[in-house]
């Protein structure tokens, strides 16, 4: 049998950071055994729709580079479907349940229940005053056939509901937490069909997952409770169930879950900031499972090749920034100047530095720009900071140390030496800033930090920073004068 396996979110509007580590594994699994992943969108609560969030949550999942072998797809600009199981998006697939209703219906195994949320909330409030846990009295259970005709007729609203049996164990097996039991006294009687005629998660969840194959159901944790639901679903239903994976939450440094109050937790807000995809991949695919190998870095092939379930935790995995930054910055250490200056130029056109016009005009200066601070990146956002430097013209010393440097004794004619050589030289770039320090090093005797810091704090106010013959080399021969010109107008 080959591996079927889905990814299924309800499209709330954003992919929560936990999502992608399901979506994640899911299509380790498939990929591993050559199976297929599939893309469903379920959207059976009509309350929560929002405007446009399938396409958001498509596009995620096409950033972090997961793509799915069924499902629905973008295809110039329009959502459709691939695969031979569709419809994929539940409320689609309405038919398909009232099918499957029927049948339930038929058996006894589900009833009509035509209680009014004021009933309900009464019953509910009396257990609670009574000490008992709320939970669905069953009074509708046993109505006659008459009954239920005669009140759909005169058009009292209902729900239909699984009719468990009292009293009964139900038990499944879970691959990362083992065996788990519940007896059916401690579950309501759950709503499979809704007032408005959409099935509950509860319902699609088995009617889908049976039709579409799927083999193995990896999802949240949260779903745990609703696993013996499904279980006994599917045993009325004459359907072997599939395979159960209940992944931990991901949690905060504090050992909370993590939650959107907390900072980023959208998939989308990684994105914005500059963190790469595959480093956001690696980093979270680690956050709950440990490969056998004690290594951090994994391309995608090599996850695939190791991941196994057997591997994932059974606690919580914790989400802590610092190891993914310092992820990220492997991976933006390994990318090329053109890729971290494409996706860095949004930033530096929002924070005011450049023009879009700019952005193509002054292109390979900007690439040099970027690959002076390349390297110091946890994520492509921050370059709006590392680059201030290549901007301001009013040199402002940045601490005790800069201001020391500037009061240097050697400080003014080392300046003009140094204004000397560069009016001198025809192209002023790496090499020849190189070749300029060189020349003073010998003619003037001035060396090391002496030599060095006295310039750097001239050309950006900072005593310690990026490589300074690439500064120079960027900021070129202009911007090099007028600073050095304000520093010993203002400064010394
Ligand atoms: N629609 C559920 C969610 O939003 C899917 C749960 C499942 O995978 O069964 O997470």
């Amino acid at each position: 049998m080959s591996v079927r396996v889905r990814f299924a979110p309800s499209p709330t509007g954003f992919v929560h950071i936990g999502s992608l580590r399901t979506a994640l594994y899911n299509y380790l699994l498939a990929r591993k055994h050559d199976g297929k992943y599939v893309l469903r969108i379920e959207d059976t609560d009509q309350s929560r729709l929002v405007e446009g969030a399938i396409e958001n949550l498509i596009k995620s999942m096409d950033w972090a580079k997961l793509p799915h072998d069924e499902g629905v797809v973008i295809d110039n600009g329009a959502l459709v479907e691939k695969g031979e199981y569709g419809p994929y998006i539940q409320s689609q697939r309405l038919d398909i349940y009232q099918d499957y209703i029927q049948r339930l219906l038929n058996s006894g195994d589900a009833y009509y229940c035509f209680c009014s949320k004021e009933r309900l909330d009464e019953v509910r409030e009396k257990q609670k005053s009574l000490g008992q846990t709320a939970k669905y009295d069953g009074h509708c259970r046993n109505l006659t056939k008459k009954e239920v005709q005669n009140k759909i007729r005169a058009g009292i609203p209902y729900v239909i509901r699984l009719k468990f049996p009292v009293d009964t164990n139900i038990v499944f097996d879970d691959i990362i937490r083992g065996r788990v039991v519940v007896n059916t006294d401690e579950i309501d009687d759950q709503v499979l069909i809704k007032s408005d005629g959409f099935p509950t998660y509860h319902f699609a969840v088995v009617v889908d997952d049976y039709l579409m194959k799927i083999t193995h159901v990896i999802r949240g944790e949260e779903w745990l409770p609703s696993t013996p639901k499904h279980v006994y679903l599917y045993k009325v239903l004459g359907w072997e169930a599939p395979k159960f994976v209940h992944l931990s939450n991901i949690l905060n440094t504090e050992k909370k879950k993590l939650s959107k109050r907390q900072g980023d937790v959208a998939v989308e807000d990684f994105a914005k900031k500059g963190y790469l995809p595959e480093a956001l991949i690696n980093f979270i695919a680690l956050v709950g499972w440990s490969p056998e190998e004690n290594k951090e870095i994994f391309t995608m092939e090599e996850l695939i090749k190791e991941f196994s379930l057997e591997r994932v935790s059974k606690s919580g995995g914790v989400f802590d920034v610092n190891k993914l930054n310092w992820m990220n910055n492997h991976y933006i250490q390994n990318s090329s100047v053109e890729r971290i200056t494409d996706l860095a130029i949004p930033h530096l056109i929002e924070a005011g530095y450049i023009t879009d016009a700019e952005s193509k005009e002054k292109y390979q200066w900007l690439k040099d720009m970027v690959s002076v601070v390349q390297d110091s990146l946890d994520y492509v956002g921050q370059i709006t900071d590392k680059v201030d430097i290549f901007f301001k013209e009013e040199i402002v010393p940045g601490g005790e140390e800069a201001k020391e440097i500037l009061r240097l004794e050697h400080m003014p004619h080392l300046l003009d030496v140094f204004v000397q050589k560069v009016s001198n030289i025809e192209t002023l770039d790496k090499d020849s800033a190189k070749k300029i320090f060189k020349e003073i090093q010998k003619e003037e005797g001035i060396k090391g930090p002496n030599l060095f810091k006295p310039i750097r704090v001239a050309l950006t106010g900072e005593s310690h920073g990026p490589d300074l013959p690439l500064i120079i080399q960027v900021l070129g021969k202009e911007s090099l004068f007028s600073r050095i010109e304000y520093v010993k107008k203002h400064l010394i």
